[in-house]
């Protein structure tokens, strides 16, 4: 007889600095298996699987990740393993180097990073994706969206548009240029909750 896996329950936090935190936290209640929190201070960290990394806009978040202590208690959340996933301005504040050198970022990837590459309000569209390692027909919204012009050797990119690339993975770090959790769509939640 096949005995059926115990399903982990998993503890995933969602940055509530500033910028989009409950379509995220709606989202990740979608998945049998989640529990969902807000994360404001470094002692929210405690016990959690996995962070996500809002949109937003990454020049606030920034700041407030250093006014609230967290700059530090992140990097070293990411580099124990537990999962990360940014998204949008949360992708820009992943990378090592963007285009803008106003933003101090959390160097969590090998990424270079165009803020705005997609332009500004107005260059906001909604489009779908196929990722090879999640699924096809992904919808994919973008709002000012940043692309990553550079990816190093660790870098695995899943998605483009056209030659810009607007996902990518680098062992535990996940992010995306667009906003999974605008959708009612949850392929991505779910492939981020399985990496933690
Ligand atoms: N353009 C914003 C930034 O770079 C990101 C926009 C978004 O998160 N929707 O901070």
């Amino acid at each position: 007889m096949q005995s059926l896996k115990p399903l982990r329950l998993k503890k995933i936090g969602v940055l509530n600095l500033q910028g989009a935190v409950s379509e995220h936290i709606t989202m990740l209640l979608s998945i049998e298996n989640v529990i969902a929190v807000t994360v404001k201070k470094p002692d929210h960290l405690a016990g959690l699987d996995g962070l996500i990394i809002p949109g937003g806009e990454s020049t606030a978040i920034s700041r407030l990740i250093k006014q609230n202590g967290l700059f530090g208690p992140i990097k070293e959340f990411a580099r124990q393993g537990k999962g990360i996933l940014g998204t949008c301005a949360g992708l820009v504040l992943c990378g090592m180097t963007t285009t803008h050198h106003e933003v101090e970022l959390l160097e969590l990837m090998d990424i270079t990073v165009e803020r705005n590459g997609f332009g500004r309000q107005v260059a906001s569209f909604e489009t779908f994706l196929d990722i090879a390692s999640i699924g096809k027909h992904i919808p994919a919204i973008f709002i000012r969206a940043p692309y990553i012009i550079h990816a190093g050797n660790p870098v695995k990119q899943l998605a483009f548009i056209d030659d810009h690339c607007v996902m990518a993975e680098q062992d535990n770090i996940l992010v995306c240029s667009f906003h999974p959790e605008l959708s009612n769509d949850n392929r991505v939640m779910k492939y981020f909750v399985d990496k933690c």
